[in-house]
């Protein structure tokens, strides 16, 4: 496996993470995409599986999750119910001031986020991550150094359909003031063009728009589909910079040592996390510091 570039593999607690250098050089910030190495879980969910709904333990499920806060020094890293839908919601911490985001639906407190559906979560809490599950979908981590915010994003070929990315960056400018300019985003591992054949209603869907037409592959009659250049293509149409969107270009099916692939596990497997986090200068940031 080849660690594409811009990215470090980074060893801690015996947990192999990818970390993306334009993000993570940041003291103020933290990124992550964990892999399946490192956990308690057995068998086809060994071992770090942070999947909730798969069938696994769900003691090894919360006791992996404690692990991945406690290694990086976040607090709580926060994830919701996925539904391959487009919402995005901003993590608020019990008496925040910001009534424009207070007032907003998408306000949700993170003691509910378990039970809140959504595949995109704002955070500008310290210390306080937001976190997607993935197992094939492309997670995204945005970080505006700027505005000092957090977003991270799941989606799957419904997910870019819906243009989740986009939405996350005007969400962003909405209720943070972001600018497109200043993001710099990390794309996760995800299942690659040479493992994700799609249906023809999908490419039909989609090719025709002029930001996914060069998406799709053709090989002996069957069509595949390159998540990352969807999600890359929404974020650039969007105001951020190509050289700002770092892609880890690792294919979760093509490599089964370090990933959980629901497509070629057949449904039976786990999820690994992308995390994104704004840090405080403090304890945190000098764990941080040592990974
Ligand atoms: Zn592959």
């Amino acid at each position: 496996m080849k660690i594409p570039k811009g990215f470090h593999l980074v060893v801690k607690d015996k947990m192999p993470m990818f970390m993306c250098d334009a993000i993570n050089n940041n003291p103020r910030f933290l990124q992550v995409f964990t892999t399946r190495k490192g956990g308690k879980s057995l068998k086809q969910y060994g071992s770090l599986n942070t999947g909730m709904h798969t069938g696994d333990d769900i003691r090894s499920v919360n006791s992996n999750i404690r692990r991945i806060e406690n290694t990086l020094g976040v607090k709580y890293a926060s994830a919701a119910n996925q539904v391959h839908g487009d919402r995005i919601v901003m993590l608020m911490p019990h008496k925040s001031k910001n009534t424009k985001i207070m007032k907003s639906r998408d306000a949700v407190d993170i003691k509910r986020m378990l039970s809140i559906d959504a595949d995109g979560i704002i955070s500008d809490i310290p210390g306080i991550a937001a976190g997607v599950r993935l197992a094939d979908c492309a997670g995204t981590v945005i970080m505006d150094p700027v505005k000092n915010v957090t977003a991270s994003i799941h989606s799957g070929w419904k997910g870019v359909a819906n243009k989740i990315p986009s939405k996350a960056v005007k969400k962003m400018k909405k209720y943070f003031g972001s600018n497109p300019g200043d993001l710099t985003a990390a794309i996760s591992p995800a299942i690659g063009p040479c493992c994700y054949e799609v249906g023809a209603e999908i490419y039909n869907q989609l090719q025709k728009q002029a930001v996914f037409s060069n998406i799709f592959t053709k090989k002996k009659g069957r069509i595949y589909m390159d998540l990352w250049a969807g999600v890359k293509n929404l974020l650039v149409a969007e105001g951020l910079k190509p050289e700002n969107v770092h892609v880890c270009d690792i294919c979760t099916s093509c490599n089964p040592e370090y990933f959980y692939s629901h497509r070629r596990d057949k449904g039976k497997t786990g999820r690994q996390m992308a995390i994104g986090a704004v840090i405080a200068a403090g304890p945190q940031n000098k764990e941080r510091r040592k990974l």
